[in-house]
């Protein structure tokens, strides 16, 4: 079933997370295990993120150092595939642009077919410029731009122009927003106007980055609202669980943190203390939110499945 659909039938707010491949080499063993602990709850669907490769210097045996191309997580359409297989639950691979050209892209999308598994979620990624020597053709450059070539797909049309048979059943998919704006977008407006887009293109729901203040989450949907964008905006969770994640967190994900939550972060003496402050919140922003009739709670797991272990004991 489509993530769109069992979140419409879900009797109670849908409870889903992410989870990140192994690092390259590790076992399946890992992601298992996360979804072992959280199955009790039981997730409507499974996110994979996805992760570019990047370029490296490998020491050599003759002292030089040789630049590779490696990527430290690969395996997100695999891994959705074992998901489905093993546990029965809707697997949401993650497709982003940076790192992957767009005929890598289209082997994805063939192999996702094949496996059964319809349901993604489009993202630009990380990676915002490619390296030197990298052919910028062979990228796309915005989520927008995947989305087409997902839509074309849909179609039965291929990267070439090339016709085939269209798939019996059509990916779906969800896209990202940002209730604190895009780094890079010049004010929200702008952001919003791509978001707008997004949504009359064919995205089915929109997943927010990681937010710790409810009024900013619930003031960007009245803003999305009164632009128009209907579809659900699933607010993307994450229990704090490390000191440091005090300003780590704004700086990479432009996240604030509320006053009140940083001022009690800081009081912290262990990273333990910090946990319980970030799971304490954490269950009151999920809690606050149920009551606020959100439609779907989306954990970002990486490092916290413990907290949001208890997260979701509290809250289902
Ligand atoms: P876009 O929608 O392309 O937007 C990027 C910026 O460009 C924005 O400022 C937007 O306003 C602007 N913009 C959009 N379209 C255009 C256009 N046509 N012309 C000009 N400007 C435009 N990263 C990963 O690498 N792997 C993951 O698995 C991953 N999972 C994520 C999951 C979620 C729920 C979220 C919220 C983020 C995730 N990210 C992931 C991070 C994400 O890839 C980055 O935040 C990235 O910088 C932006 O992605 P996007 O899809 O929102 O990009």
């Amino acid at each position: 079933m489509r993530v769109i659909d069992l979140i419409k039938n879900s009797k109670q707010t849908a409870f889903s997370f992410e989870i990140l491949p192994p690092l390259k080499g590790n076992s399946i063993q890992r992601v298992y295990n996360v979804i072992d602990k959280l199955r009790e709850f039981d997730p409507k669907y499974i996110n994979i993120t996805s992760h570019h490769s990047e370029f490296i210097y490998k020491a050599q045996p003759d002292g030089t150092y040789k630049k590779v191309n490696l990527r430290k997580r690969p395996g997100s359409v695999a891994i959705a595939s074992a998901i489905q297989n093993k546990y029965d639950i809707t697997a949401v691979p993650h497709i982003i642009c940076k790192g992957f050209t767009k005929e890598e892209t289209e082997y994805a999308l063939i192999d996702l077919n094949f496996l059964g598994v319809h349901d993604l979620l489009l993202l630009r990624g990380d990676v915002k410029s490619l390296e030197p020597g990298q052919d910028p053709a062979l990228y796309h450059d915005y989520a927008t731009e995947l989305q087409k070539q997902v839509n074309d797909f849909n179609k039965g049309i291929s990267l070439d122009g090339s016709t085939f048979e269209a798939n019996e059943t059509p990916f779906s998919y969800g896209m990202a927003c940002y209730p604190e704006k895009h780094e890079e977008a010049p004010n929200l407006d702008s952001d919003i106007h791509f978001l707008k887009e997004k949504v009359k293109n064919g995205a089915d729901y929109l997943v927010t980055q990681m937010f710790f203040d409810n009024e900013k989450y619930y003031s960007f949907v009245e803003r999305c609202r009164a632009e128009g964008i209907t579809v659900p905006i699933i607010p993307g969770i994450k229990p704090i669980v490390f000191r440091n994640q005090l300003t780590v967190l704004p700086r990479i994900f432009r996240s604030d943190i509320p006053e009140v939550l940083a001022t009690e972060l800081r009081a912290c003496k262990t990273d333990e203390e910090a946990k319980a402050v970030g799971l304490e919140w954490c269950i009151a922003q999920c809690k606050e939110l149920i009551a606020h009739g959100v439609p779907s709670i989306h954990f970002y797991t990486l490092m916290a499945t413990d907290s949001v272990y208890k997260v979701a004991k509290e809250i289902y």
